[in-house]
């Protein structure tokens, strides 16, 4: 396609480009599009059953992907891959991704969770354009193709107790038998499932299951339920429905309603796809589903080390109160990570690297982290901050006096200008830039050493004060007048050691947040173990810094480099207009790495 070649685009930091990369599922759509499997489908411009879609034009979407999430959860990390490929491939191929609310479970969906979806996929940089769909919204359509399959005799009412029916289901090595009820004609069927619909029986007294075989070798063809009696409310359809569909039975349907072709899912759901394609073959025969139907396609989900992925995990933290909420920036939820500071083209640019496999493989979280620093290292304005400030008085500098240096905003990117930096008489330094006794390797401030103060002048020290438990108060220093970064002779003075400062009268005392990884160990809760017990103690610290003033004017979600330290956001709840808080996204090098 044309616009892949435009040499101009970096492929990185385009939505879509993590699709790029060539995988299989991309070999199956070439494969299909080359075929013109698709190319006849018709589209009404609205989900709908076979009748509807071919009174439509034909399907300007080469292409029709899904992202299909419940909403009883945030999205998080896993999230993110999925609907990096989904979205990508769309944009890709110039079809669409459609986002659906796979809400046909009627207890556990909110509404909070809807917007925050919503929000996350915004954030990520993609858009569904007129394609937002909720699946409850096709509750009467699979009603009636549930309907059809009884008419045709592709589905009975079983009233087995629950306990029967697990035990007519039989085992991986044995088969299972028949329901008693399985040979019910048509028209009892018909007039159960209705009066099931009505509301005349209690939860779990029937099923609607399809009618398959009992005695298949893969238990899912074993005539899986499709229908339950659940007499619940739920979020979107009210009181309306007593009856709810199964996952199994309603993901095919909606994908088939919505024309989609390429029903891309974790593998887990492997040995669903018999079941997936039975169904929509049956429905098509019927003439209740569009054709050509949507195949499945299944890839690897992913894991990630150091991090725990399942909702039911991401509850607990929350819940027990492990984190401060959903948007924690150590959560690995897609808002605690825009928290966090993480971009959106990291989390592009990482989903393009580890690509789509068909086996299932764990991830290291330093390749999430570097795609972050990535990103974060071309877009982050330079600045400084003194997370652990000790003072540094230059002796020989004239009370009063201040003057400026320069610092440049980002080392390889000359166009973004200098900054002043103002330097006077006393500054703060960091307190490990200074050894009263220095050990073996360090080039930093011990007395009689020299160093650059970076930007700035050569400073030798003198000593330093104590208080009276003995910690250091400060250091003292004199400072080389004809030294200073930038003018002419500066270089002369060669020193090992470069440390970054900031006047004290000039900088002014923040909130920094140091996050660090959320669990100690890369595989939280294996064999066996509480991961909660695995929990890092040293995943958040507050600190009080010293920073740059410019920093003072940051708005809510800039990002920076604080020299020497990392890459540091605008707290987007926490900041206030003047008093930004900074939660640190990533340091500059990975501290986890094995040896180091
Ligand atoms: P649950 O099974 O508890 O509902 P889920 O993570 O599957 O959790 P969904 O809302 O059903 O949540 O997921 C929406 C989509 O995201 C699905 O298509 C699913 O395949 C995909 N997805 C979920 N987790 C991952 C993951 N770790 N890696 C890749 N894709 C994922
Ligand atoms: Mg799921």
């Amino acid at each position: 396609m044309a616009e892949l070649d435009k040499p101009s685009v970096r492929v990185d930091t385009v939505p879509g480009a993590g699709a790029r990369v060539n995988n299989f599922i991309r070999h199956i759509i070439d494969a299909d599009l080359k075929s013109g499997k698709y190319a006849l489908r018709h589209w009404s411009g609205q989900p709908g059953p076979a009748a509807q879609q071919k009174g439509g034009a034909a399907d300007a979407a080469r292409i029709r992907t899904r992202f299909p999430p419940e909403p009883n959860g945030y999205l998080h990390f896993g999230h993110a891959k999925s609907i990096c490929l989904n979205f990508g491939l769309a944009l890709d191929y110039q079809g669409a991704c459609h986002l659906r609310f796979d809400d046909t479970n009627p207890e556990k969906e909110e509404q909070e969770y809807v917007d925050a979806i919503i929000d996350a996929v915004h954030w990520l940089g993609f858009d569904w354009q007129e394609n937002k769909y909720l699946a409850s919204g096709y509750f009467q359509w699979m009603y009636d193709f549930a309907e059809k399959l009884i008419e045709a005799g592709h589905a009975y009412v079983d009233s087995q107790t629950a306990d029967e029916l697990r035990a007519s289901r039989g085992t991986l090595t044995t088969a299972g038998h028949n329901s008693p009820f399985r040979l019910r004609t048509a028209a009892e069927n018909l007039d159960l499932f209705r009066r099931m619909k009505a509301g005349e029986f209690a939860d779990g007294t029937h099923v609607l299951r399809a009618k398959i075989d009992m005695a298949s070798g893969n238990i899912n063809l074993r005539d899986p339920a499709i229908y339950r009696i659940r007499k619940a409310t739920h979020h979107n359809t009210g009181d309306a429905w007593c009856i709810y569909p199964m996952y199994t039975y309603a993901h095919p349907i909606e994908d088939a309603l919505e024309n989609i072709t390429h029903s891309i899912c974790t593998l887990e759901f492997e040995d669903q796809r018999p079941f997936y394609d039975w169904l929509l073959a049956r429905l098509a025969e019927l003439g209740c589903v569009n054709t050509p139907l949507p195949q499945q396609i299944e890839f690897a989900r992913l894991n990630l080390s150091y991090v725990v992925l399942s909702k039911r995990k991401l509850i607990q933290l929350v819940e027990e109160k492990h984190v401060g909420g959903w948007d924690d920036p150590r959560l690995p939820t897609l808002v605690g990570a825009r928290r966090r500071g993480f971009t959106p083209e990291g989390f592009r640019r990482f989903s393009e690297m580890i690509g789509v496999t068909k086996s299932d493989s764990w991830i290291d979280i330093s390749v999430l982290e570097d795609c972050q620093r990535e990103h974060l290292n071309e877009t982050a304005p330079r600045r400084i901050a003194v997370l652990d400030p000790v003072k540094l008085v230059i002796d020989n500098y004239p009370e009063g006096q201040e003057e400026e240096c320069l610092a440049p905003n980002h080392p390889q990117k000359p166009e973004w200008g200098k900054r002043p930096l103002p330097f006077s008489k006393e500054l703060w330094i960091e307190r490990e830039d200074f050894m009263e006794v220095p050990s073996k390797g360090y080039f930093r401030l011990f007395p009689g050493n020299t160093v650059r103060l970076r930007y700035g002048f050569v400073v030798k020290c003198l000593g330093c004060d104590k208080d009276a438990a003995g910690k250091v108060v400060a250091v003292h220093c004199e400072y080389m007048a004809d030294s200073k970064s930038g003018t002419p002779g500066a270089d002369t003075y060669k020193v090992k050691g470069n440390i970054h400062w900031v006047s004290a009268r000039h900088s002014y005392a923040g909130e920094v947040r140091l996050y660090d990884r959320l669990f100690a160990v890369e595989a939280p809760g294996e064999g066996g173990r509480d991961f909660i017990a695995d929990l890092n103690p040293d995943s958040k610290l507050v600190i009080t810094a010293q920073l740059e003033a410019a920093l003072g004017a940051a708005a809510a979600e800039d990002r920076f480099q604080f020299e020497r330290h990392g890459y540091f956001v605008a707290d987007r709840i926490d900041s206030r207009p003047g008093a930004p808080v900074f939660n640190r996204a990533v340091t500059l090098r990975d501290s986890w790495a094995k040896g180091k």
